[in-house]
């Protein structure tokens, strides 16, 4: 059996887990979570972090102390994991899509200015599976227009955009570390930014906006619990003492599938860079000419024990905001080809090079046979 992902937990992690447990601190109280703040958020070029539950519990907190509210315009990618777009329709604001590229699968920059309107008020950049979304443009538009820019950075940890870190850019910027990501904390999250207004705000919403400077338990907004324990932060510090193995882990990954696959009929394969970066291979990522391609891979690569996943499936077309009545008749052809065609192969940082080779020539044998 070959997952989809398994973590790589071989550094520090249970030598501080340890101190956590020796110490007593347990609770979001703990030392690591500060210290994890401030080295991962170092570690991306922001002045500061603040670590929450999840990549998910980050974008709802950036989301609001970014003020967007009520009919509010956010333009975000048609093909995302649906965080954002979630974080965006519970504060009131309505989520404008944009659609892909169909070889990165990031949003095409190039179609967001025909969407802003006076309502605009923000944009969310979402690095979607191994590159950055290209940046340039959308700082000149969020410049030229006056809005916000968020960075949802959750699939690019140590990733560059033209040489400068993914997770530096714009006014926010968040992370996920989920057991499948660069660095994990089993479940985890943080926002990065440079303002400290944002960071104190964050911080607040994070603590059920608890007042700093007031007394305790008498609350003026609403907020969430969203901490991040020590035990979690313990993890992080160590899987960040390891980052650069993970990435070049990763990348050595997707070279070995690319070389091994290169030529296989019937599939796109990942891009190996763009004019701005080379992929960092979050997964590896192929899309089939057809759906049924896809989902009869995909049925016989797991019953020979190997674990793939579908792409994310487009905003647009999510029952949740159909049933609310919302993107009714939009359509984006590319996000939702490559929705339907498009699966990840095993891709995580517990993956030997015997597994690999193992998943390509299964992968090979299967579609010799159904051509
Ligand atoms: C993983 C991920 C998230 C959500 O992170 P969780 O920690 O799972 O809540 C958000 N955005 C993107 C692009 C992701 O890949």
């Amino acid at each position: 059996m070959i997952p989809v992902n398994t973590p790589l937990l071989n550094g520090n992690e249970q030598k501080y887990l340890n101190e956590c447990i020796e110490t007593g601190w347990i609770s979001s109280e703990g030392p690591f979570v500060e210290r994890f703040e401030q080295e991962f958020s170092a570690y991306v070029d922001r002045k500061f972090g603040v670590a929450v539950a999840n990549g998910s519990a980050a974008l709802d907190i950036a989301v609001q102390a970014l003020g967007l509210a009520e009919g509010d315009e956010v333009i975000m990618p048609a093909f995302t994991i649906i965080s954002p777009a979630f974080s965006v329709v519970r504060v009131g604001a309505v989520p404008v899509l944009v659609e892909s590229d169909p070889l990165t699968f990031n949003m095409d920059v190039s179609l967001i200015e025909a969407k802003i309107t006076p309502k605009t008020k923000a944009i969310i950049v979402v690095h979607i599976y191994g590159f950055p979304v290209d940046m340039d443009p959308v700082l000149e538009l969020c410049e030229k227009h006056g809005l916000l820019l968020i960075e949802d950075a959750a699939e690019m940890h140590g990733q560059t955009y033209k040489g400068k870190k993914c997770g530096s850019f714009g006014d926010m910027s968040i992370f996920s570390f989920y057991p499948n990501k660069h660095i994990t904390t089993g479940e985890g999250g943080m926002i990065v930014c440079n303002n400290e207004f944002f960071f104190n705000k964050c911080k607040k919403l994070r603590n059920l906006s608890f007042e700093p400077d007031k007394p305790r338990f008498i609350h003026y907004e609403m907020g969430w619990n969203y901490r991040m324990t020590n035990l979690q932060a313990a993890i992080g510090v160590a899987q960040l003492e390891n980052i650069d193995y993970h990435i070049q882990k990763k990348r050595e990954i997707g070279r070995a599938y690319q070389s091994n696959l290169a030529g296989l009929k019937g599939f796109q394969l990942p891009l190996e860079k763009t004019a701005y970066a080379d992929n960092i291979y979050w997964v590896f990522a192929l899309v089939a000419e057809s759906e049924s391609d896809c989902q009869q891979v995909c049925r016989k690569l797991a019953e020979k024990g190997i674990g793939t996943r579908p792409f994310f499936w487009p905003i647009h077309q999510q029952p949740v905001f159909n049933n609310k009545g919302m993107f009714k008749n939009e359509s984006y052809p590319i996000a939702e080809k490559i929705a339907r065609n498009g699966f990840y192969l095993p891709s995580g940082l517990g993956l030997s090079a015997d597994d690999i080779s193992t998943v390509c020539s299964v992968l090979k044998e299967i579609v010799q046979d159904t051509q």
